[in-house]
């Protein structure tokens, strides 16, 4: 059983050292009785930011208030989303063949104790990988931060940044359909291009080529912003502060550029909060599985129908894990990355 190991309490930015594949060789078994167990086959591992702060490898572990972070442990599979076969069950609503998404470890199999983050996969006419991204978690952030915390509504100006990942390009699209004017941020001239010329943004730009992010966001707002879907804070989400309009939203939905820092950075304009009356508000996709079936029932027609499209950044083999997962802190994946454990 081949597995990604995490070796040790990660500070600052990951690297790939911080990992290692291993091989197990002890054969998984079910534990006798009705122990509600199940030994899956994994198919698909999600890279997230998630899978960094809730593995210990950031400082934050530990402090999301709510949520029953994994227990660090050094020397053992690393655990985030996946998408698995059942191969074996001794819990009564899962059987073998069944295929689910939600919290596994990254390994070929493995045995999942607590079924409680597990969701049966029922729509099997779409890619199995987009249970890791449009039809999984990020999916279901994008449209609770969209729909939910923004409270949007139509012809409203609606700024994303890390646009082009996994959560950015469904809250553009939802958006867009939505009837609002869309531009995202992205961290490369491909990403731009692919956000304006395959996600229907309005327009883009390349956040790292901006001397002044102030200047930016006046040329494509120059009535200001009426929504923030915020997945980077730090100096961008400073920058939008000053261009938000009265009574405008903030969705904080992530701060990626601040994970990973010793001293996180100020923010100056918070100042602006009050003399526009904007809402700002945190929130975490936990809180929203309750709308799972009513965002299906929105999203599978409309992949069916080719009104949203869904870009993945498959790694292919679980050895390069590891790999795949740091790239999500340099920006280098172009949408939602993710790991197919065998080789496709
Ligand atoms: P992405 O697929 O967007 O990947 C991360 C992207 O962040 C990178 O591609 C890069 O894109 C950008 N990035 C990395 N480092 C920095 C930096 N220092 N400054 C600015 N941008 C950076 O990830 P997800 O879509 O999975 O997640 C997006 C955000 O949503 C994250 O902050 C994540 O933590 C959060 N999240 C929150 C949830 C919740 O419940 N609230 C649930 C799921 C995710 P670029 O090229 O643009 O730099």
């Amino acid at each position: 059983n081949k597995q990604v190991i995490l070796n040790h309490c990660v500070r600052g930015s990951p690297k790939e050292s911080d990992m290692e594949i291993r091989t197990a060789r002890k054969k998984l078994k079910l534990p006798g009785g009705s122990s509600g167990a199940i030994l899956v086959k994994n198919l698909y591992l999600s890279c997230e930011p998630y899978t960094y702060v809730t593995n210990g490898m950031s400082k934050m572990e530990g402090k999301i208030e709510g949520v029953n972070l994994e227990s660090f442990n050094p020397g053992s599979p690393i655990v985030g989303y996946g998408v698995a076969e059942v191969l074996d069950s001794s819990h009564p609503n899962f059987k073998k063949g069944d295929l689910v998404w939600g919290i596994t470890t990254w390994e070929e199999y493995s045995i999942i104790t607590s079924t409680e983050g597990l969701f049966k996969i029922q729509h099997t006419d779409v890619p199995l990988s987009y249970y890791t991204g449009i039809l999984g978690m990020p999916g279901m952030t994008a449209y609770a931060g969209f729909f939910e915390v923004c409270s949007p509504k139509k012809g409203e100006r609606v700024f994303i940044s890390a646009a082009c990942g996994a959560v950015g390009q469904l809250v553009g699209q939802f958006a867009k359909l939505f009837g609002c004017y869309v531009v995202g941020s992205a961290g490369s001239k491909e990403k731009v291009d692919l956000l304006k010329n395959k996600l229907g943004f309005d327009e883009a730009f390349n956040y790292k080529e901006e001397a002044h992010l102030n200047a930016a966001l006046e040329r494509y707002f120059p009535d200001g912003i009426d929504i923030y879907f915020d997945n980077v804070g730090g100096k961008m989400l400073d920058a939008v502060l000053l261009n938000m309009t009265v009574h405008s939203r903030i969705a904080a939905c992530g701060m990626i550029s601040q994970y990973n820092l010793e001293h996180p950075e100020g923010i100056h304009n918070l100042l602006c909060l009050l003399t526009k009356r904007i809402r700002m508000e945190g929130f975490l996709v936990f809180d929203y599985y309750h709308l799972y079936p009513k965002f299906l029932e929105m999203i599978i027609p409309q992949i069916k129908e080719g009104k949203i499209t869904y870009v993945e950044d498959i790694a292919e083999g679980l050895e390069n894990g590891p790999s795949a997962l740091i790239r999500l802190f340099s920006g280098r994946n172009i949408g939602k990355q993710l790991v197919a454990v065998t080789p496709g």
